[in-house]
Order: C-alpha cells, then sequence, then structure tokens
C-alpha cells in the first residue's frame, strides 16, 4: 500500500511539482519522482531562476559603472566580483529549490530521489542508484522537460562551446563571446556577458532576431541592442564551430550573398532551442505517441494516446515557458479530481528580462494580418511617460491591438522599462475580454510605467493626452 499512489508525477520541475503539490491539496495521495539532486527542474536549477539572478546583478554592475556617475553617485573603484556574483545567484536557487521541499512535506507529496521508467500505464520503477523501488499509480503525469539543442556538426563540451547551463556557470568573463542563435535565451545570456565587459556577437540565420515576435517590437528592440554594444549578424548560417588554441573558431555563411565568413570566440554559447526530453521513459514500450519532433502527444485534457497517463510542460507542445507549464499542472491536477481544469493558450504572457525588458501577451500584427481580423493599433512611448523620463529610461514603446468593430485586445506588446512585470495587467484585461476602452477608463497611478498602458489604450481611440 505504501508504494500505490492515485498520482505519480515524474520531473519536478514547474510543471510537475506544481501539478503534484494541487494534486495533494486536492486530497489524491500524490509523489513526485525527480532524478536531479534538487527539485525545480531546468527553471530553478539552469533556467529561470540563475539567468535571472545574473540578469540583475549585471544590470546593476553595468548601471553602476555607465550611468551613475553622471547622475550624482560618485565612487571610486567599482570592481566586479565574478565569484561573489556567482556565489549570490547559487545560494537564490538553492534557497528556492530548497522550498520547494519544505511545500512538499507541507502539502504532503512524498519525495521520491531517482529516474522514473515506466512499465505499464499504472506501473513505474525508479532508479537509483543500485536501487531498484516500484510504485502503482492511478494516473501518471510525465513533466520531463526539455534539454538543449545544437546544430548538426556542432558538440557542445560545455567548456568553450557551451549551453545556457554554461553560460550560466563561467569562471571569467571572456573575451569574445559569441551566441548562435538570436531567441531569448541567447539575448538574455548575451546581454548578461557584454553588461560584465565580454564583446558579445550574435549570429542568427533569420533576418531578425525573436522569432515570433510581434515586428515590430523585434525591430526596436534589435536597435536597442546594437545601442547598447551588443553585435548582430543576421542571415547567418552556422556551418561549423571548433576549438583551435583555447579559442573557438565559427565558420557561417550569409544566406543572402552567400559569402563564407568566420570569427574567433573565447566561448560560444549555443542557443539554438530546446528539445524534449523523454530518454529512458519506455514511451514506445507502452504506446505513448510521440509527434515527428520528439513532444509527446497529448488531447484538450492533456491525456497522452493511454487515457490515465498525462504529459505537461516542454515536454508537450507549446510555448517552453515555467508559467505555461505550471498552467498545465494545475489543470491536470484538478482534471485527475474530477473537476473542470483547463489552460487558455491565447493568453499566455512571454517576456524576456533584458533591460529593457520584452513583453507579449495575445496576437501579433503579422497574426491579426495573417488571420484577416481587422484591428486598430493604439502605441505610446516611454519617452512621454514621466516615471521612465525620471528614471532615465525612455526606451521603447507600449502597442496594443484591438479588435476594429469590438474593440476588444487581442494583443499587446511592450519593450520598455518593468514590461515584465506590466504585462500581467494585460494578460488579466484579455482573460476578461475587455475593451481598449475599459484599460483607457481604468485608473492608474501616476508616476508610474502602467501610465504608458493607459496611454496607448487611449492612442488605440486616437486621444493619448500626453503624445
Ligand atoms: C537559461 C534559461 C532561461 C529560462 N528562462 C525562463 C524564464 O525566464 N521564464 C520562463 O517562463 N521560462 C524560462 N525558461 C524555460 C523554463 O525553464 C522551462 O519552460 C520550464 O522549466 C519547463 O518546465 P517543465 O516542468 O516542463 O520541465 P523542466 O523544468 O525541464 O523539469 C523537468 C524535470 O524532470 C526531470 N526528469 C526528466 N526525466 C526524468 C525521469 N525519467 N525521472 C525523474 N525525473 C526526470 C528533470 O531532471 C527535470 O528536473 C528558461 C530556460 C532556460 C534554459
Amino acid at each position: 500500500m505504501e508504494n500505490n499512489f492515485d498520482v505519480i508525477v515524474i520531473g519536478g520541475g514547474p510543471g510537475g511539482y506544481v501539478c503534484a503539490i494541487r494534486a495533494a491539496q486536492l486530497g489524491l495521495k500524490t509523489a513526485c519522482i525527480e532524478s536531479r539532486d534538487t527539485l525545480g527542474g531546468t527553471c530553478l536549477n539552469v533556467g529561470c531562476i540563475p539567468s535571472k539572478s545574473l540578469l540583475n546583478l549585471s544590470d546593476s554592475f553595468h548601471k553602476a559603472q555607465k550611468n551613475f556617475n553622471s547622475q550624482g553617485i560618485e565612487f571610486a573603484n567599482l570592481k566586479l566580483n565574478l565569484d561573489k556574483m556567482m556565489s549570490n545567484k547559487n545560494k537564490s536557487v538553492q534557497v528556492l529549490t530548497k522550498g520547494i521541499e519544505f511545500l512538499f512535506k507541507k502539502n504532503n507529496v512524498t519525495y521520491i530521489k531517482g529516474k522514473g521508467v515506466l512499465f505499464s500505464d499504472h506501473d513505474v520503477v525508479v532508479y537509483q542508484a543500485e536501487k531498484k523501488t516500484s510504485f502503482k499509480a492511478k494516473n501518471i503525469v510525465i513533466a520531463t522537460g526539455s534539454v538543449p539543442t545544437s546544430l548538426p556538426g556542432i558538440e557542445i563540451d560545455e567548456k568553450n562551446i557551451i549551453s545556457s547551463t554554461g553560460a550560466l556557470e563561467l569562471k571569467e568573463v571572456p573575451k569574445k563571446f559569441v551566441v548562435i542563435g538570436g531567441g531569448y535565451i541567447g539575448l538574455e545570456m548575451g546581454s548578461v556577458w557584454s553588461r560584465l565587459g565580454s564583446e558579445v556577437t550574435v549570429l542568427e540565420y533569420l533576418d531578425h532576431i525573436t522569432p515570433g515576435m510581434d515586428n515590430e517590437i523585434s525591430s526596436e528592440f534589435l536597435k536597442i541592442l546594437t545601442k547598447q554594444g551588443i553585435k548582430f549578424k543576421l542571415n547567418s548560417q552556422v556551418t561549423s564551430a571548433s576549438n583551435k588554441d583555447n579559442q573557438v573558431e565559427i565558420n557561417f555563411t550569409n544566406i543572402q550573398s552567400s559569402k563564407q565568413e568566420n570569427i574567433l570566440a573565447d566561448k560560444v554559447l549555443v542557443a539554438v532551442g530546446r528539445k524534449p526530453y523523454t530518454e529512458g521513459l519506455n514511451l514506445t514500450k507502452i504506446g505513448i505517441k510521440k509527434d515527428a519532433k520528439g513532444k509527446i502527444e497529448v488531447n484538450h485534457k492533456l491525456q497522452t494516446s493511454i487515457n490515465n497517463v498525462y504529459a505537461i510542460g516542454d515536454v508537450i507542445k507549446g510555448p517552453m515557458l515555467a508559467h505555461k507549464a505550471e498552467e498545465e499542472g494545475i489543470a491536470v491536477a484538478e482534471i485527475i479530481a474530477g473537476q473542470a481544469g483547463h489552460v487558455n493558450y491565447d493568453i499566455i504572457p512571454g517576456v524576456i528580462y533584458t533591460s529593457p525588458e520584452v513583453a507579449a501577451v495575445g496576437k501579433t500584427e503579422e497574426q491579426l494580418k495573417q488571420e484577416n481580423i481587422s484591428y486598430k493599433v493604439g502605441k505610446f512611448p516611454f519617452l512621454a511617460n514621466s516615471r521612465a523620463k525620471v528614471n532615465n529610461e525612455t526606451d521603447g514603446f507600449v502597442k496594443i491591438l484591438a479588435d476594429s468593430k469590438t474593440d476588444r485586445v487581442l494583443g499587446v506588446h511592450m519593450i520598455g522599462p518593468h514590461t515584465g512585470d506590466m504585462i500581467a495587467e494585460m494578460a488579466l484585461a484579455m482573460e476578461f475580454s475587455a475593451s481598449a476602452e475599459d484599460i483607457a477608463r481604468t485608473c492608474h497611478a501616476h508616476p508610474t510605467h502602467t501610465e504608458a498602458v493607459k496611454e496607448a489604450a487611449l492612442a488605440v481611440g486616437k486621444r493619448a493626452i500626453h503624445f
């Protein structure tokens, strides 16, 4: 009986641990299996949390170095202590991962350490070192996440050719840091090392950065990052990266001109995406289907091809984001408990934690055009926002897209200070089917960056006050 559970969750990342807590809250006897030494998955151990720690600290360092003097905060001998910065990051990770163990105890979730393998639709075996333990479950949730991918012919050695995990652990600031891939992970890590003193070059295959983002925001973002000193080589197809005399030589072809180029770097970050991780789970043997990209196929209730086996998070379709995984974790727990759990995939915000931040929710202008939806645009620049002005953070703007007939907000895209927090208001507004008029008529505190949202909403009706 001890090894029998209502729900066994395989994987203790944001999808898995949240699912386990919610299932236990609903009275289900729940266990969560995690093969890593600590809970929290990619997000807490080698993703969202350590990257945000380094982004925050490197931003403070950069501001102290570049801006403080001219703003009347003068001091001598500012210097970087990378060891301390890394220890600070590691401490934050440790506190948060331990925090999940505490939450498991508090909610009565059994934490099982080891690698979980499926032996049937009700049987899971956990391997830890030499030990093998069998468990039975009425329901199984697969939340095994994702791992970094590379390009053909490029082997990540985590020495000079590194993944995001390696980029979070560097012992010294590389002189030349090359990033392959202009997506959010590459740009966040590129920003960190650029602020700490590296010469950063981003190689991107497409003619723009941040694929999938509203074009206008993406162009503005590229301009701002270039102004900050990051170099971009767009239309660049990387063909090889190989170690050469303690440096890495990267060869790439300009896909427009066919010109072959190469660049030398001290460290190369391969940030070309992540792939679902299902290794050793035994999925094929028990009949769980995957799609062509290796993602586990699920229906609208997040059930796999076996009814009582569910899958959530990075291992299934949709944006690879921690909060999307968490929403799915909660939905599955509620579905198993007989409730009507669901995820609104139309309203999943996305944030890039650079400086300035970039945030979006809902449809881009390009998607609306493609879907033949007629829309109105309201835009407001941070240059005309008093709080941004006094803080000397005037780069960027807020853009609201609303249905031209009903005025319902269809998408919001922002680049500017604190937009990562501000996007929550827009997600909430959209959940309540707000119109631009609703946002425009909502009183926003002065002086705050959020007034830019109100003004953009006013601008949808061509009546912005401060611009
Ligand atoms: C550098 C970086 C920065 C990021 N920043 C952000 C961000 O700011 N915001 C955001 O929303 N997302 C961010 N992400 C993405 C985010 O980390 C993932 O979307 C999220 O972690 C996915 O959660 P998950 O639970 O599906 O999987 P994961 O977090 O990958 O967790 C899966 C867990 O399952 C375990 N596991 C795998 N197989 C087994 C097995 N057989 N038995 C037992 N355990 C197993 C793994 O060890 C892992 O701990 C970032 C990612 C990276 C790499």
